[in-house]
């Protein structure tokens, strides 16, 4: 198996043998395979094998692997050179497209990854308002800087590290975590801190501990209590964006933010972050304002044509129906088929991102009922669906990501695949 041989080979030269820790398999065990190519739905391994991917390349590839537009924008750009390091006519374009979808950005600035976009914009919220606390939540992921890695999701949690070593006690320690959908935990901590919290940073559906939508009211009640304590509400639209609909989570509950971040999605596949938000606020960066942050390849010229380029396809009308469509065939037949075996398992759906739970609750909204799911379960039922070319995130705590790209085939292709695998759950 290359795959097999490719791995033990680069544990020699990468640590772990992956350049990001939950590629390397830790959550589920075994081999992971190595892609050698991408095409629509699927993922094609160095071993010749087809896969339908569920990952999506962790949320960018909305419209499937390798999609022409995109691809033609890639070339077209890169004919032109690779980057400049000055301002260039699509920067602009791609300020103003993020205006336009999300109105709540009325200015912007690039980064290259979701990580840059969430430092920065907790730096911003805390220049602006003078104030050094924030608020996140336990089982939320906002990237790997060193104030958010505390209690962190998705891979340090796979890894069963709450907090990383090499993070001073000191750079975490106006960082508070309270509880997802549980709007008493963000009240006492403003009773506690009333005048020195910053923002509050959230995934508006965390996707970082499986895919746990906000209960009603929850994210409206995080604005009311930002409102009241005159802090700043950033949603961490990272993996939502453009994902759960075309304005995004905030268009989907109707709720506008001080702060946006993005990455993924608005990068077209390329490595892209941006945040943006109120005026007044973003005008508090350099070079207008007092608050730093820079970037060499920031706005780059090929990520740029990749981006808008998604960005124009996704207007497309009725494509976001169709998305959450498909995402909902596919959660609710996984729950089907595993009913069918006697199988309990909860699931969750929203736009173009899904969740399964093996548990026994009717719902999962909360942290510790993620935590508490049966992972033996979910390890052996990830095999069972690898082994029949079904490639979903390979971690209990990450959401599934549906692309454009999956039609009625790959649908009924997954779906059988469950059928098998519950079947041998049993
Ligand atoms: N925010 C959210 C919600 C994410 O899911 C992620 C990554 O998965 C990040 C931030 C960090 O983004 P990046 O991996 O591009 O640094």
């Amino acid at each position: 198996m290359h795959s097999a041989r490719l791995f033990e080979q680069a544990r020699h030269a990468i640590p772990g043998g992956v350049n990001s820790p939950v590629r390397a398999f830790n959550g589920v065990g075994g081999t992971p395979r190595f892609i050698e190519r991408a095409d629509g739905a699927y993922l094609y391994d160095v071993d010749g094998k087809a896969y339908v991917d569920y990952i999506g390349s962790w949320g960018p590839m909305l419209l499937g692997h390798n999609h022409p537009l995109i691809k033609q924008a890639v070339l077209e750009a890169v004919e032109r050179g690779l980057s400049y390091g000055a301002p260039t006519a699509i920067e602009v374009e791609m300020a103003e497209t993020l205006q336009r979808l999300m109105p709540s950005m009325e200015m912007s600035r690039m980064v290259n990854s979701g990580t840059e976009a969430t430092m920065s914009a907790i730096r911003l919220a805390r220049g602006y308002t003078g104030r050094d606390k924030f608020i996140k939540f336990e089982g939320c992921y906002h990237g790997h800087a060193d104030a958010l890695l505390v209690k962190a999701g998705s891979g340090a949690l796979t890894l069963g590290q709450p907090s990383s070593p090499g993070v001073p006690a000191d750079f975490v320690k106006h960082t508070l975590t309270c509880t997802f959908n549980d709007l008493a935990s963000v009240e006492a901590a403003f009773a506690d801190y009333p005048i020195e919290i910053a923002c509050v940073i959230v995934e508006p559906v965390a996707g970082n501990m499986n895919c746990i939508p906000p209960e009603p009211g929850f994210l409206e009640g995080l604005r009311a209590l930002c409102d009241e304590y005159g802090a700043l509400l950033i949603l961490d639209e990272v993996m939502t964006g453009f994902r759960v609909g075309l304005q995004g989570a905030q268009g989907h509950y109707g709720i506008r933010p001080d702060l946006t971040t993005l990455g993924k999605i608005i990068g077209g596949g390329m490595p892209v972050g941006a945040f943006g938000g109120r005026r007044e606020v973003m005008e508090y960066l350099a070079p207008v304002g007092p608050v730093y942050q820079a970037g060499t390849l920031s706005g780059n010229p090929v990520a740029m044509a990749a981006g808008l380029a998604m960005l124009k396809a996704i207007q497309q009308p009725g494509l976001y129906e169709a998305l959450a469509d498909k995402t909902r065939r596919i959660a609710e037949g996984l729950k089907q088929a595993a009913e069918r075996h006697g199988i309990p398992l909860a699931i969750t759906h929203v736009g173009g991102m899904f969740g399964f739970f093996f548990s026994r609750e009717p719902s999962v909204s909360r942290f510790e009922q993620v935590t508490a799911c049966d992972m033996s379960a979910f390890r052996r039922f990830y095999h069972l669906m690898l082994e029949q070319g079904v490639y979903l995130a390979p971690s209990a705590y990450e959401a599934g990501f549906v692309s454009l790209a999956h039609g009625d085939a790959e649908i009924e292709k997954t779906l059988h695949a469950a059928d098998l695998a519950f079947a041998q759950l049993r």
